[in-house]
């Protein structure tokens, strides 16, 4: 069956091999039993049951929770050549009979569909009359009512188990955590289904956090390598979404605002051109997400925190699905610690909740002042080990100082205790630089004994300071909600002189090692720009012509390769990954025209090359013009060639040529006027003149030989 399964891999898919778990979940399922995958985002999770729907027969029923993520699939095996549909409340009642009878006859191997949809009585009855192959029910966390993405629908699908006990059910998520595990086991009635857990690592994402300065400058800054690159910009509140989108957009990098406060088809039109166009910077609330399956996103940037390490491997995990490089890069700063801890104080629900979101908090604020691999950290998180730091993050690329602060430390709580707990950062800064001013002065704080005993530090190491005391909760921001700092419980040990604080040292901006540069910025480097330019170029000529987005024509990672490798041949592009028979046929000849019009004039090729390709390019639908010039030979030669490889039959005359019917008949008659042998060309030519070739009459002549002699 593994035979089998690799067949469709590289015939359909155009690829060379499964990945991590595919291989043993296809053979799982192909075999009739029962999965629960877990693989994080871009881990290749649709191979998992389109590989099963074809080799099994009857139809695959695809559950999915958003039109938008369905309709991306559909286009996508649409383009590979796979009979897939998608029913949803947007199809008209016509359309829908005429699917269905399309099903009926077995002509469609993948049916997509909203949950709410499958369980409906009479589309259950339906489908119990099909012979059916799987059930995959794909994005499963939506059946935890612990997660954020709940949907009361999933619940219905437990009845599955029941009504269709032959038909193989998997169940995919790349939640990782182990209560929505336990969870859509119970409720999907999964207990007899193997588990595929897989590593949640990222390793094409680089995970870089800054402490914010000037976050608008900082976010240039970061932009300025990655002109060009989709990405995601993560922003806390409406209005600074729009903000910074305009901000962008009039910095010149293409930005659009996303937020729920927009009216539903603005948001549509923005998702749709984030999709479809090509470098475009989404500036977001969290409200952009869920669905976005955009491969190429490169990076995902945060201005502000996010809340949890869940939400923040799920935000950055939107980047880099297609494998390659990608950045997650934050800002954070001792202004999104006391938001966040004033949201939660001041959030509704009962101690116990709090608790949790608190711990959650303290956890991502822990990630965001390590000193050793994040990468490490967050896996860690989630119950992974990662046995060696993993040498593609910021703390591992730029090696982090630590210093002492015990005694500035000790100083910096005595300055919140002393000046009566309610004051901010900026004042008790001022106070321990020995500033002189009139807030100062006002409380009579001048005449404190700690008035100026931190001239050795900087404003920025004090702050930076500040922050750390706040992040691991030796201080505790006011409810009141006026960024006043507390001394909290957890510093007494610190106060007393029990114990000693080590602390980062927050690097200035520019002293990172790479410059804030990493890998994903150096994808193409510059001499290759201009032929990937020529590449996206086609893509999105095709995409449009397609309507489809341009990852569903090739993904970037197929487009790269076909830059690195240079194929020469169709034959050589088909052994690049990603393009299957399916594409090499429709866009081929395209992407190899583009590839070798940037290329210096080649070295002779053999006769047997020369017509090898002939007949590929004559099979992909090219005319002999463009097969000329392609080939860069005459066009006399090229139907030398065509009229021999369709005199061995290795070519039709319709894959030769495009010529009317009409015209077709008139040649033939010509040819088949006389009695006995037929006429040499020459015999006919003069009565053709200039209508037709002389070219396209020997192809004939060669077609009616062929169909003679045989
Ligand atoms: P997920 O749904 O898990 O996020 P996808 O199924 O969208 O991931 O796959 C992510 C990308 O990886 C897609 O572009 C897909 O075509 C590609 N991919 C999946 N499996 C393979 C494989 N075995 N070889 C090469 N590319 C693969
Ligand atoms: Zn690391």
């Amino acid at each position: 069956m593994l035979d089998q399964a690799l067949g469709i891999l590289k015939d359909v898919f155009g690829y060379d091999a499964f990945r991590g778990n595919q291989a043993a979940i296809i053979e799982r399922v192909a075999s009739g039993g029962d999965a629960l995958v877990l693989m994080p985002t871009g881990g290749g999770k649709s191979l998992c049951y389109q590989v099963p729907a074809l080799l099994r027969d009857g139809l695959a029923v695809v559950v999915s929770p958003l039109i938008a993520l369905m309709e991306d699939q559909v286009a996508t095996l649409d383009e590979l050549g796979v009979a897939a549909v998608a029913l949803n409340s947007t199809l008209g009642a016509d359309e829908q009979r005429d699917i269905a009878a399309r099903i009926r006859r077995g002509e469609i191997k993948l049916l997509y569909l909203a949950p709410e949809r499958l369980v409906q009585p009479r589309m259950l009855a339906f489908l119990e009359q099909l012979p059916l192959a799987l059930f995959a029910i794909d994005e499963a966390h939506c059946v935890s009512q612990w997660g954020h993405d709940f949907r009361p629908e999933y619940l219905q699908l437990g009845q599955l188990a029941e009504t269709f006990p032959q038909v193989p059910r998997l169940a995919l998520t790349a939640t990782a955590d182990k209560r929505t595990r336990e969870e859509i086991v119970q409720r999907l009635h999964l207990e007899d289904a193997e588990r595929f857990l897989s590593s949640f690592d990222r390793p094409n994402i680089f995970y870089r956090i800054v402490p914010k300065e000037q976050p608008r400058k900082q976010l240039l800054g970061f932009l300025a390598e990655r002109r060009g690159d989709a990405g995601i910009v993560y922003c806390m509140s409406r209005k600074k979404v729009d903000d910074v989108a305009a901000f962008l957009s009039e910095q010149g990098f293409p930005a659009l605002p996303y937020h729920a406060g927009l009216p539903a088809e603005l948001r549509a039109h923005h998702q749709r051109r984030f999709l479809n166009e090509e470098g475009l910077i989404m500036v977001a609330t969290i409200a952009f997400g869920m669905g976005i399956d955009k491969p190429n996103v490169r990076f995902v940037a945060h201005l502000d925190l996010p809340k949890s390490l869940e939400a923040y491997y799920q935000e950055t995990g939107r980047a880099g699905r297609d494998g390659l490089p990608a950045d997650a890069w934050m800002a954070y700063g001792l202004q999104d610690v006391i938001f966040l801890k004033q949201m939660l104080s001041q959030s509704e629900g009962d101690e116990r909740h709090k608790r949790v979101e608190q711990h959650k908090l303290d956890a991502m604020l822990a990630l965001c002042e390590e000193t050793r691999c994040r990468r490490q950290t967050l896996l860690a998180y989630f119950d992974e080990v990662l046995p060696e730091p993993c040498g593609h993050c910021d703390n591992c690329v730029d090696g982090v100082q630590t210093w002492d602060a015990t005694e500035p430390a000790r100083q910096a709580l005595s300055a919140i205790y002393r000046s009566g707990q309610r004051y901010g950062v900026g004042h008790l800064v001022d106070i321990l630089l020995g500033r002189d001013n009139e807030k100062i002065r006002a409380p009579g704080h001048q005449r404190l004994a700690l008035f100026g005993v931190g001239k050795h530090l900087s404003e920025a190491e004090w702050r930076s300071l500040f922050r750390q005391l706040v992040a691991r909760g030796l201080a505790d921001v006011d409810l009141e909600g006026f960024g006043g700092l507390r001394l909290s419980e957890h510093c007494r040990p610190l106060l007393r002189g029990e114990v000693t604080l080590e602390l980062r040292r927050d690097l200035k901006p520019q002293q990172a090692r790479s410059g804030g540069k990493s890998p994903a910025s150096q994808l193409v480097r510059g001499e290759e720009r201009q032929t990937w330019e020529a590449l996206r170029t086609l893509r999105r000529k095709l995409a449009e012509e397609h309507s489809v987005p341009p990852y569903v024509i090739f993904p970037d990672a197929t487009l790269l390769e076909m830059l690195r490798s240079q194929p020469r041949s169709l034959a050589d592009l088909a052994g690049v990954s990603g393009v299957g028979a399916r594409k090499l046929e429709r866009y081929g000849a395209a992407f190899l025209e583009v590839l070798n019009g940037q290329e210096p004039a080649e070295a002779p090729r053999q006769a047997t090359d020369l017509r090898h390709e002939l007949i590929s390019l004559a099979r992909a639908g090219m005319t002999p013009t463009q097969i000329a010039s392609q080939l860069s030979c005459s066009e006399k030669n090229v139907y030398t060639l065509l009229a021999d490889a369709i005199g061995s039959q290795q070519l039709s005359l319709d894959q030769a040529l495009d010529l009317p019917d009409e015209l077709l008949m008139e040649v033939q008659d010509a040819f088949l006027d006389g009695e006995g042998e037929l006429p040499p060309v020459a015999a006919i030519a003069e009565r053709f003149g200039t209508r037709v070739p002389e070219g396209v009459l020997h192809c004939v002549r060669a077609a009616l030989r062929a169909e003679l002699e045989t």
